[in-house]
């Protein structure tokens, strides 16, 4: 099945007439083709968004709301549709994109269609000099957003819906190696009576379609997810033209468990923030440090857990891990399992490729666990993306502390115990964007989401997407 760029509203070939192939992740046979779009399709692109500007950011909240939230009402009535094309284009798991990738791409445009009417400017008086100060939050006109691979709708719609909800028109793209949901939702942007020009889909590789709209002198503003030195790039071809950006980037998050927390409910947890989506989640909790008195009985608790877990084709209800998203992919991760190995650490389980009886020659790896001596090594620093955990013991908070700030990235943290002053006191010194004590991935779309460090610059979620799609202009009136 070929896609197509969705441009003012319609969908196109690209104009070179080149294609990309894309492949099924879960039996590695190529399903279809996508534009391999050039700098003259952003263009196009460019040009609808900016004509369509000036009406969409006069148009009411009231009216851009409701779009909003119908948009997320189709997606909602077509959820079975847009799980299997998500499971398929991914290899994730089908019972994970029904129960979380599409209801949240849902959540993200019925939250921000609500937000938008409740987002709202400041005015301060300057008291003694008879003047009022007030401040315009105006869109910025052209917004490129682009998105990974992971959780391909839900990021992508992350992104969309409060750059639209606040009145901007789009430029997007979402990763050339899952570009499938982002496609369907053309229609619905249709259906639902988004006006044309508003959102722009252009597909493609990221070196030519993603480094087309970055280095659009036009396109004011970049929100970005995706790899570290991608954000770096990103960060060098935007600065010199002053773009305002959002990066989220990469993470190697530690995941610290002192004995006294609630044991069955951390182990499960764990299981869970170690290897879903195939460990493919930037907040997953990859850096496991165990406090040394629990040490052994979490080990062997959680090696034979994990041994539980069915790896298996992602369209079985059964199956806990699906396919790696790419060939690619799956072998920047057993490459790391091969560095651990040449670092003296010892694979508790897993550390194998899967056959999968049928689909052979999909990318399947067993969920593995890493038993490291030093945080210091580089399976332990460096983001691996994949179903590979470390684990080691700790023997103190200060100890443990160091471990956990002593990594290049900063995203998300998770902490399991019951002494609230120890969580007050690690909380402020864990160097990261989001911490989450006792449980994992629970998220309040209110909230500021980034990192700190490598992990990236800016907030994204809540108010903050929504001054982050935004200009501040201060207006200083004397009477
Ligand atoms: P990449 O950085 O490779 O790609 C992300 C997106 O950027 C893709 O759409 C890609 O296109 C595009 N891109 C690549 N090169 C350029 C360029 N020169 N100009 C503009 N766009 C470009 O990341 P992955 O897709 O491999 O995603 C995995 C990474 O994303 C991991 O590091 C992960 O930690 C991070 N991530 C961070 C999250 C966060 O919130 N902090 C959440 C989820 C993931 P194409 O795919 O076509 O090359």
């Amino acid at each position: 099945m070929n896609i197509q760029n969705y441009i003012n509203g319609k969908f196109e070939n690209p104009i070179s007439n080149e294609w990309v192939d894309n492949y099924n992740p879960a039996n590695g046979e190529v399903y279809g083709q996508i534009p391999n779009s050039s700098k003259a399709d952003v263009e196009n692109a460019y040009i609808a968004a900016k004509s369509e500007f000036p009406s969409w950011s006069q148009t009411t909240l009231e009216e851009r709301s409701k779009i909003l939230v119908k948009i997320s009402e189709l997606l909602e009535a077509n959820l079975e549709r847009f799980a299997e094309a998500e499971s398929k284009d991914n290899g994730k798991p089908i019972s994970l994109a029904t129960a979380v990738d599409i209801p949240r791409a849902a959540s993200n445009f019925r939250f921000f269609g609500n937000a938008i009417t409740q987002f709202s400017s400041e005015s301060h008086e300057t008291i003694g000099q008879n003047a009022i100060n007030y401040t315009l939050r105006q869109p910025i006109g052209v917004v490129g957003c682009i998105s990974p691979w992971n959780l391909p709708l839900y990021l992508f719609t992350w992104k969309i819906a409060p750059a639209i909800a606040a009145g901007n028109c789009v430029v997007a793209k979402p990763s050339e190696i899952t570009p499938m949901t982002a496609y369907l939702l053309g229609d619905i942007c249709n259906e639902a009576g988004l006006p044309k020009g508003v959102l722009n889909i252009v597909h493609g590789l990221g070196s030519t379609t993603g480094q087309a709209i970055i280095e659009h002198p036009d396109i004011r503003a970049i929100s970005f997810t995706g790899g570290t030195e991608t954000g770096a790039h990103i960060a060098k071809v935007a600065a010199p033209m002053f773009k305002k950006l959002s990066l989220e980037l990469g993470g190697k998050n530690p995941n610290i468990i002192f004995a006294d927390c609630d044991y069955n409910d951390m182990l499960e947890t764990t299981v869970r923030s170690s290897f879903s989506n195939q460990g493919q989640i930037c907040l997953c909790g990859s850096r496991i440090f165990i406090e040394a008195s629990i040490y052994n009985k979490f080990k062997k608790d959680f090696v034979e857990k994990v041994k539980q877990l069915r790896v298996g084709h992602p369209s079985e209800k059964s199956t806990n891990i699906g396919a790696l998203v790419s060939k690619q992919h799956l072998e920047k991760v057993k490459n790391y399992i091969e560095i651990a190995k040449s670092e003296n650490s010892i694979i508790l389980c897993g550390g194998n490729e899967v056959s999968v009886k049928g689909y052979e020659n999909g990318y399947y790896l067993q969920p593995t666990i890493i038993e490291v001596k030093t945080d210091l090594c580089r399976i332990n620093q460096e983001e691996v993306f994949g179903p590979v955990v470390t684990i080691m013991p700790f023997n103190t908070e200060e100890d443990v502390l160091k471990m956990a700030n002593q990594v290049k990235y900063g995203l998300s943290a998770t902490i399991w115990t019951n002494d609230l002053k120890r969580t007050m006191r690690m909380s402020k010194l864990i160097e990261v964007g989001i911490i989450w004590i006792n449980t994992w991935m629970l998220r309040d779309l209110r909230t500021p989401f980034g990192g700190v460090k490598a992990s990236g610059i800016g907030r994204e979620g809540g108010f903050e997407a929504l001054r982050f799609f935004t200009e501040a202009k201060n207006v200083c009136i004397k009477y």
